[in-house]
């Protein structure tokens, strides 16, 4: 069965692909069906939930492409900082760039507001919120991924994007920078809510 996972997230794309390949499901992203970047793409991710971006990028590339579509809104929560950056995980800092340059810019806010914080005050969680459309006017089905730990107070591993060198897993006991790919996915809150989709997918088409 035909996908198209909106996400043009260059961390994201390679975690969808290794889950929901080998399920049966045949990804592509909007850049491999020749649909390029518009200004009204930045306009998507302005609600105030995960779900609710999430059901508006859906829907906007389902109606362009008239495929099955599944979007990703997902962020980083930190108890001690309210649920911050949470829906603003990826404009945290203001930075904009390259996705090196924006996430270096992101840590560094991240690291500036824990300065000196104790470990209780460090605790936080990773969120993942699918929203699948089977049709672009279809009804929307929800998946929801979520991954315990803390953020360190300095970075750790080269591995997975984002604020994955700060976050250490309290299941893997290490980061998210210093896993496998195979290891993120595990306990991963994407690595969750991609295959609780994956299985809601197959059942269905079985
Ligand atoms: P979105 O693309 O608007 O959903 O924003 C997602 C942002 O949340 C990313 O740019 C990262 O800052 C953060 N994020 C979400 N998932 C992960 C992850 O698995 N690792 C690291 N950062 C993540």
């Amino acid at each position: 069965m035909k996908l198209l996972a909106a996400t043009r997230s260059r961390g994201k794309q390679p975690e969808i692909r290794r889950i929901l390949e080998p399920a049966g499901l045949e990804v592509s992203f909007p850049d491999e069906r020749g649909i390029w970047e518009s200004t009204v793409e930045d306009t998507l991710e302005n609600t105030e939930s995960f779900e609710g971006n999430a059901r508006r990028k859906a829907e906007y590339f389902a109606r362009l492409t008239g495929l099955p579509t599944v979007a990703d809104d997902s962020g980083l929560e930190v108890f001690s900082l309210g649920g911050a950056p949470g829906v603003r995980s990826r404009r945290f800092a203001g930075e904009v760039g390259s996705a090196e340059t924006v996430d270096a810019a992101n840590n560094a806010e991240l690291l500036r507001r824990l300065r000196g914080a104790p470990e209780g005050r460090r605790r936080a969680r990773y969120r993942c919120v699918l929203v699948l459309l089977r049709e672009p006017d279809g009804i929307p089905e929800t998946f929801e991924g979520v991954c315990g730990g803390r953020i360190l107070e300095s970075p750790r591993g080269k591995g997975g994007f984002g604020y994955d060198p700060l976050f250490y897993s309290d299941e893997l006991e290490q980061t998210f920078g210093e896993a496998s790919p195979e290891e993120k996915d595990r306990v991963s809150h994407r690595g969750r809510a991609l295959r609780a989709l994956a299985a809601a997918m197959t059942q269905a088409t079985r």
